[in-house]
């Protein structure tokens, strides 16, 4: 191994995807944004659909255009920014469902691609992405004459299955879209957890797909191993790395390993992190650098070729929780320098 390697489960990405399809009765359709979260869209979009995925969502159309090269013609990908100016030719040419947010995105797409498949997203609370409901009471009788594939919102606070925020969210998409007569989704991961009342006519689960929380029952989708560059001794007293951050206080024997900062592996795990050779836990020594870390090996008998710093000890989450950060900024900031390797 020379460079270091993102391990991609794909038989547990679909294992993860039918658990959770299980649990609603309606259509599961995938989230596959920022590139598959970062392990690949097309890959990542190619064995959902083969697990049954008949539906995708991204984040901006771009990503549209990898998601559809990998799965074919025939399959919805929606687009949650919607219809942005200059995007007409992408939505057009790779056959993309825009969510129109406003009615200034309403105006564009029926100018712009008249009789275009299209979907609706509403504000239910978050106020981030959607139309308010004063804005979708003013159109919706527009919009709903021109058959919207979906009509959509999202929960602010679904990972707290208790939080009053997700019964105000659900009377709110219901007041704004009982009778509307165009299928429904309200829920991602956390909402597909809170049960049925929360999954309307399809789900969008992302992270729970690549194993994260808030799905705690999810196989893990993720090892990332990077191999050692060049063990020495350092001797009591001498220091390791920028800033000389980190001075032993007995002789160590340390090993040097191929990624740091430029492939998300965050400066702040400096001195915090661990990893793993095999069973054995390596506590990382000093900074992180560009490229480098450096690892306490002592612990380990014999050669070390690699050192795991996400996989069957250190998920995601746990990595993520080091640093106040979560899985979902984890796995997206995994940089593109990994050899990222499949498994079915
Ligand atoms: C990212 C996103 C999802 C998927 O969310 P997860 O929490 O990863 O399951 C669903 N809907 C919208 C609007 C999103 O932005």
């Amino acid at each position: 191994m020379a460079q270091a390697e993102l391990h991609i489960d794909l038989g547990a990405l679909a294992a993860n995807w039918r658990a959770l399809d299980a649990m609603t009765d309606v259509e599961t359709a995938a989230t596959v944004k920022a590139n598959g979260y970062g392990l690949g869209a097309g890959r990542v979009a190619d064995a959902l659909a083969k697990a049954g995925a008949r539906r995708f969502f991204v984040a901006v159309a771009e990503e549209g255009v990898a998601v559809r090269a990998a799965i074919g013609p025939d399959l919805p990908i929606h687009v949650y920014g919607g219809h942005m100016a200059g995007d007409a030719g992408v939505i057009r040419d790779a056959g993309l469902i825009p969510m129109l947010n406003s009615v200034e995105q309403l105006t564009r797409h029926f100018e712009a691609l008249p009789g275009h498949p299209f979907g609706i997203q509403l504000d239910s609370g978050m106020n981030r992405l959607g139309m308010e409901p004063d804005e979708w009471a003013s159109v919706a009788e527009i919009a709903l004459a021109q058959a919207p594939a979906l009509i959509m919102s999202h929960l602010a606070c679904a990972d707290e299955p208790d939080h009053p925020m997700n019964t105000q969210q659900l009377a709110t998409f219901r007041e704004l879209t009982d009778g509307a007569g165009v299928p429904r989704s309200l829920s991602a991961t956390g909402g597909v957890l809170l049960g049925r009342d929360y999954h309307f006519d399809l789900t969008r689960p992302g992270i729970g797909l690549y194993g994260g929380l808030p799905f705690a029952e999810a196989q893990a989708v993720v090892r990332l191993s990077i191999p050692v560059i060049q063990t020495r001794i350092v001797q009591a007293g001498e220091s390791v790395g920028y800033g000389n951050s980190f001075v032993a206080d007995r002789d160590l024997r340390v090993a040097t390993i191929a990624a740091g900062y430029a492939d998300g592996i965050q400066r702040a795990l400096s001195r915090r992190a661990t990893l793993w050779a095999g069973d054995t836990p390596c506590p990382l020594l000093g900074r992180v650098s560009m490229d480098l870390l450096t690892i306490d090996v002592s612990a380990v008998d014999g050669p070390v070729a690699a050192l795991d710093l996400i996989g069957p000890h250190q998920g995601v989450d746990a990595l993520a929780d080091v640093i106040g950060t979560i899985g979902y900024e984890m796995l997206t900031g995994l940089g593109q320098r990994y050899k990222r390797v499949y498994s079915e």
